[in-house]
């Protein structure tokens, strides 16, 4: 390839020319603008980079989309030696090296998947210092054979990818990350870098200790994505929301929905794909072949859903991934929070969406009753769960009280349900006597307990053969709660388990007095209920695709072109089997778009177009920016 007249000469040959052994940079810096292509380092890059680069350790808390992974493989770049990460996603491995082989980084993976010629192949690599970077599974560095294997060659550091799963309390435990402490004693000299989106104090704490991390310096990034819209809507018929929400919102766009159940999952699936969306279920009873081709269709095709349990989802470093809906209430604050994060990486509009109702509740209590362990466990699975429901019980910014959760403090954000349609709090004491003294009266005149269902029929009057069969209608409560509709009735029992005021029992999910009920019934405790909103919030953001909403700025040329630039990025990743995004980023469509380039030169320093895509691409895209728009 000729260097354009005028232009600089393309600086791929300035990378190629370089020896294997001296392929290192000067500076952080430089390798961010050759290999990245971006111009400057993001919130607390540089200085994590430099901590490293320095030969010391570092804990860097950073939401997802954050940018943490330059922070281990810069240093990696520019320190002797080869980077090696520790990440428990051998199934993303691939992609992980398959992204940065495409702009030039010498990468590659030992884990369980490869054959031994491969692994072969990456263990010669590595001892002849030809790799920047080797992703490693956390149960390989418990053997000593590769620890051994490892001290033959130059490790620049360790990077530990995901270091939650080393949290024995947390969401994604892992056993094999407990060995990892070793590294510390075996390798003193080698820089460690432990990452994580996992934001609760008592994570961070965790981390520390249990990877002796106590010398290293500590980066805790502010936990906001301002991007994504928060929002929490009552649960009625929650398939038929979910595909409206979908449809009105979200027609062409990826996404996840997270269900608690197979069989949830598995039916909420079939019912997307009847009325003509592109969903596929994802869950643990499904063969791995099949989890692994969904995982494949997902980042590879444009506008899948994935209907998944909480097992999908770790890791995947989808930019585009437009939205999040919970169609199950999130056992804890910390898993809500990761699972939404994995909508809109690449910092566009997303939406987080969670519907929620009075069985969610019922049910989650249920499972801690009955959940194994002693009770301190339960205690704190209750903890998580209460957590949870104040999130969805607030009246106040749901930012707000997310970031709370995680020790930090933000204004009311404008860009959730209740900053864009703020509820009402009203005085709910007498609904609440009405119901408890119900329930009183229940199980003192006549001995027994019940569901909310026949609670909300006795206070409303509902004449059911049950109610006639007990002789129900001649209980003094007796209908003395037809001012409030079924559904309103539904949302002040959710709220009093929520707020702690009633429990469940049993297996049918009886419900029962808690001691502050007490105080209600007495008259000396006050009950602050929300109204629910009649009619659902949307936000104007979100109403488009978002290949609607990612081209919004420009003109209609540009935005010709855009697509013109899309259809082209989607043959590439077709033919290369890789995602279309480890061809290009959107951010970087756009911009040629915008900028509509004539020369090579004019392609430098448009963001993400580093030395080895400009050399690989940059021919390519002049032409489909010369053919014009639209051809
Ligand atoms: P995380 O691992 O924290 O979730 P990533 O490392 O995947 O985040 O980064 C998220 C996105 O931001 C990626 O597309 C990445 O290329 C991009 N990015 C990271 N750092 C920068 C930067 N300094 N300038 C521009 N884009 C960046
Ligand atoms: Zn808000």
């Amino acid at each position: 390839m000729a260097p354009p007249a005028g232009g600089r000469p393309a600086p791929a040959a300035r990378f190629s020319a370089t020896t294997p052994a001296t392929r290192k940079f000067a500076t952080a810096a430089e390798a961010l603008h050759t290999v990245f292509g971006y111009d400057t380092f993001r919130g607390d890059q540089a200085e994590i980079i430099a901590q490293v680069v320095d030969g010391k350790d570092a804990v860097v808390l950073m939401p997802t989309g954050g940018g943490k992974s330059l922070c281990y493989q810069i240093p990696s770049l520019v320190r002797e030696g080869t980077g090696i990460v520790v990440s428990p996603l051998i199934a993303l491995m691939q992609d992980q090296v398959d992204a940065l082989t495409a702009v030039g980084v010498r990468a590659a993976f030992l884990n369980s998947s490869q054959d031994s010629a491969s692994r072969g192949q990456v263990e010669r690599d590595y001892l002849a210092g030809n790799l920047d970077l080797l992703y490693v599974a956390p149960e390989r560095l418990s053997s000593e054979a590769t620890k051994r294997f490892l001290d033959q060659g130059t490790i620049a550091l360790f990077a530990i990818d995901e270091a939650h799963c080393v949290s024995q309390w947390g969401h994604d435990f892992r056993p094999d990350y407990l060995a990892l402490s070793e590294l510390a004693d075996r390798w003193p000299d080698v820089p460690r870098i432990a990452l994580t989106a996992t934001a609760t104090d008592a994570t961070h704490q965790e981390i520390t200790s249990r990877l002796q991390m106590g010398d290293a310096k500590h980066f805790v990034a502010s936990f906001d994505r301002p991007n994504i819209q928060y929002r929490i809507v009552g649960k009625s018929e929650v398939r038929k929301q979910l595909l409206s929400f979908i449809k009105t919102e979200h027609p062409d766009d990826a996404g996840i929905v997270y269900g608690l159940s197979r069989k949830t999952v598995d039916q909420t699936a079939e019912f997307l794909r009847q009325n003509g969306i592109n969903a596929l279920p994802y869950h643990a009873g499904l063969d791995a072949g099949l989890r692994a081709r969904t995982q494949s269709t997902f980042l590879r095709d444009e506008g899948v859903v994935i209907v998944a349990t909480i097992a999908f989802g770790m890791g995947i470093d989808k930019p585009d991934v437009r939205f999040v809906a919970h169609i199950d209430l999130p056992k804890s604050v910390e898993g809500y929070y990761q699972e939404t994060g994995r909508a809109g990486r690449d910092g566009a509009p997303a939406n987080a969406w969670l519907a929620y109702g009075l069985a969610d509740v019922v049910q989650q209590r249920r499972m801690i009753d009955e959940s194994p362990g002693d009770m301190s466990h339960r205690r704190k699975l209750s903890a998580h769960l209460d957590a949870m429901l104040a999130l969805c019980e607030t009246v106040h910014c749901r930012r707000v009280n997310l970031l709370r959760y995680f020790g930090q403090t933000s204004e009311p954000c404008g860009n959730c349900d209740t900053c864009l349609q703020p509820p009402e709090a009203w005085d709910g004491t007498v609904p609440a006597q009405k119901l408890l003294s119900t329930i009183v009266r229940l199980l003192r005149e006549r001995n027994q307990k019940f569901g909310a269902g026949h609670l909300i029929d006795i206070l409303r009057g509902k004449e059911t053969p049950r109610a006639t069969q007990h002789r129900h209608t001649e209980l003094k409560t007796w209908g003395i709660g037809a001012d409030l509709s079924d559904q309103q009735w539904r949302g002040v029992v959710r709220q009093l388990l929520a707020q702690g005021y009633l429990a469940t029992s049993g297996e049918y999910g009886t419900l029962i007095l808690t001691d502050t009920a007490s105080e209600v019934l007495a008259g000396s405790r006050q009950v602050q209920l929300r109204t629910e909103p009649d009619r659902p919030v949307r936000s104007a953001g979100a109403r488009t695709s978002s290949k609607k909403a990612a081209a919004a700025d420009l003109s209609p040329e540009q935005a010709t072109l855009f697509e013109s630039l899309r259809v082209w990025r989607s043959a590439q990743s077709k033919e290369q089997g890789v995602p279309a995004y480890i061809v290009f980023g959107d951010a970087t469509l756009l911009a040629v778009a915008a900028a509509k380039p004539t020369s090579i030169g004019d392609l430098d320093g448009i963001t993400g177009i580093g030395a080895k895509k400009l050399e690989a691409y940059g021919e390519a895209l002049l032409e489909v920016v010369a053919a014009g728009p639209g051809a």
